[in-house]
């Protein structure tokens, strides 16, 4: 059973009396433990995409399959949760709470899951270590490089869990060296169980991918495996 299961998924914006078509009968499976890139150029619904993968939005039309769920037309609230149980999101820009520490940024998101004190604690710390930020539990994030925020961005992200996590040009504000040691970092992931999708208009990026899939116009233009990724060990 695939962890997403998408079948002629369609988003259409109103623009005044225009239509835009940003998905336009997409179709895909991801299986547990894919590591997939997303390509395509400027306005070919990569956003719209991870939007709805998200879990963020609801499509125009088709099914969304999450885990043997249909979340194609739940309403906010159950979106919401379904998300925060779901989803890891890693953006561009860390979004992390700049005059938090570490350690509270990566609870968030077991605060809303209900989990008690002691236990985000722990799970927050242990997940901080995991992405090699052990010794930085109590530093806000304008005291870290940023390498280090993203992978405090990360911890956040893993620390739920997630079935996938989701990950928008992720090295983008990074230089090219950090930029390389955040994506040693997704295939440290990926080679323990997680699966990953990842939006990128660079090359050299999505080749660490096992799987790239193109997009243009709001259609999967190309969807293929990747024969020599980018292994950085
Ligand atoms: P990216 O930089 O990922 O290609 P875009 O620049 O296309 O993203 O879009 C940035 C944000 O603006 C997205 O969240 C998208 O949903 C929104 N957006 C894009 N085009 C429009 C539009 N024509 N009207 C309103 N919002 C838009
Ligand atoms: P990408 O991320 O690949 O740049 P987007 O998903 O942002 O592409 O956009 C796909 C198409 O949908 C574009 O034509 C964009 O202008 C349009 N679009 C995206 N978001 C909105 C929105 N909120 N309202 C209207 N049009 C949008």
């Amino acid at each position: 059973e695939p962890v997403i299961k998408i079948r002629d998924l369609m988003k259409i914006y109103q623009m005044g009396s225009q239509e835009v078509h940003a998905l336009d009968g997409v179709s895909f499976d991801v299986m547990a433990n894919e590591y997939i890139a997303i390509m395509g150029p400027s306005g070919s619904g990569k956003s719209t995409m991870m939007n709805l993968i998200g879990c963020l939005d609801t499509p125009s039309s088709g099914t969304y399959i999450l885990n043997s769920q249909d979340v194609s037309q739940l309403e906010d609230s159950e979106l919401a949760e379904v998300r925060n149980r779901e989803i890891g999101f890693v953006f561009q820009t860390f979004n992390l709470l700049p005059r938090t520490d570490c350690i509270s940024n990566v609870e968030l998101p077991l605060i809303y899951s209900g989990i008690k004190t002691a236990e985000r604690r722990e799970r927050a710390s242990k997940t901080l270590e995991r992405v090699g930020l052990g010794d930085r539990i109590d530093h806000k994030p304008n005291e870290l490089s940023g390498g280090q925020r993203q992978r405090v961005a990360i911890a956040r992200a893993l620390v739920n869990n997630p079935s996938i996590l989701l990950a928008d040009e992720p090295t983008g504000n990074l230089d090219t060296q950090t930029g390389g040691e955040i994506m040693m970092l997704f295939e440290e992931l990926y080679r323990m169980g997680n699966t990953i999708l990842l939006v990128t208009h660079e090359d050299d990026i999505a080749e660490h991918a096992r799987r790239i899939i193109r997009l243009r116009d709001g259609k999967i233009e190309s969807d293929t495996k990747v024969d020599t990724p980018a292994l950085e060990h």
